[in-house]
């Protein structure tokens, strides 16, 4: 059908699927008349809020500034310490740094990538106030081992479920154990709004948290003045801006609705793989232990490094020569120049960083789409 010239267009690591249902609810708020934060960001939290089986949701501007907001309201702050995986997203211990706290890196278990409960274990001192887990690539960390660490050492868990909005382990799911878990919905995440992220959890700490994400304005104190009058409002803590508009909630409340589609036309994807790129060899596929429903995120292989081939050279034939993209999660946050002067010993999140790929897996993805990644890694294989 198309002449040799004829590229195939570039097909990337991850793209946003949107529909027909996105659009006309964006549609719907723009003729509304109410753009900022109101009633769609309520409907987007009363669902994550129901799903989930939390206290409480709060709808904010991004995850990290569900993380900011999660550290102050939980009230850490300097000489405190919070224990969190190097192999995570920057925006992790940047907030922890924020907020005037330490970060301290605990390594990862080899086969899921999550953080260690026994080396979490191991970190805690007489400054620790948080452990904050990740599930990586949206396949649930130890969660009933964390909420006992927690419990028996009076710590707050908070969970990352950046990677995790529709995952559960032993039947429980991702996002519903920790104080305070987030969720992100940047646009290359699981479901995105463009820029977004949610805040859920324990009731006084979502609303500590709520109160801190719009100015401070404590609204309660407001009503008590019995006026809708603007000049009537009382800030009672100093607070940020954090607040989704109603414009981004409208395409989060439809992108929520897709979850589990979303999910299963991952899984499908990942089943492909599994399939056709077992045996390869020095290529390490994804297992999943019994118990766990992955929300699979992320397809992540390791390629051991050999003369034949490394992680890079592989990331860059698929880019060159096959028109196909790839990312690396992470780059381990201990080896960035912000986080140099952690002390810290990491053997298992070095082997994995050095190794890690994550190939596309994602819903816009077509079976032309999935067909061409595997014939292009036989063929940098062999
Ligand atoms: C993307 C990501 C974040 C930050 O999300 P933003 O919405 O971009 O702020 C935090 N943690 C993890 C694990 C992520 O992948």
């Amino acid at each position: 059908m198309s002449a040799v010239a004829d590229r195939p267009p570039f097909l990337p690591w991850n793209r946003p699927a949107i529909g027909p249902e996105e659009e006309q609810e964006v549609l719907d708020t723009l003729r509304s008349g109410w753009l900022t934060a109101g009633p769609k960001a309520v409907r987007f939290e009363q669902a994550a809020r129901d799903d989930l089986g939390v206290e409480d949701a709060f709808a904010v501007s991004s995850c990290t500034a569900a993380l900011h907001l999660a550290l102050l309201a939980a009230g850490i702050g300097p000489g405190d310490e919070v224990i969190t995986p190097s192999f995570t997203f920057c925006a992790v211990p940047n907030t922890v740094l924020q907020v005037g706290a330490a970060p301290v890196f605990a390594d990862i278990e080899p086969t899921g990538l999550n953080l260690d409960p026994v080396k979490a274990a191991e970190a805690i001192t007489g400054r620790t106030r948080a452990i904050m887990v990740m599930h990586y690539g949206g396949r649930p960390c130890d969660l009933a081992a964390f909420r006992k660490l927690a419990d028996d050492h009076g710590l707050l868990l908070i969970e990352d479920a950046a990677h995790a909005l529709h995952a559960w382990r032993d039947g429980v799911r991702a996002g519903s154990v920790g104080d305070l878990a987030v969720f992100a919905f940047y646009a290359n995440k699981v479901i995105t709004t463009g820029e977004g992220g949610m805040l859920v959890g324990r009731d006084d700490l979502v609303q500590r948290a709520r109160l801190l994400g719009r100015h401070g304005i404590d609204s309660s104190v407001w009503q008590r003045h019995g006026t809708r009058s603007t000049a009537a409002y009382e800030v009672t803590v100093p607070g940020l801006k954090y607040t989704m508009p109603d414009i981004t909630a409208a395409v989060g409340l439809q992108q929520w609705y897709k979850l589990p589609a979303f999910t299963e036309a991952r899984a499908r994807i990942a089943a492909v793989y599994d399939r056709e790129l077992a045996g390869l060899p020095g290529l390490h596929l994804p297992a999943v232990e019994a118990g766990v429903e992955h929300g699979r995120f992320l397809y992540p292989v390791l390629i051991d490094p050999a003369p034949a081939r490394s992680r890079d050279s592989v990331a860059e034939a698929l880019r060159e020569v096959h028109g196909i993209g790839t990312s690396v999660h992470f780059q381990p946050v201990h080896r960035l120049a912000a986080y140099r002067h952690v002390q810290c010993h990491l053997p298992v999140t070095e082997h994995a960083a050095a190794r890690q790929l994550s190939l596309p897996c994602y819903p816009a993805m077509t079976a032309d789409d999935v067909q061409r990644v595997l014939g292009a890694l036989h063929t940098v294989w062999f």
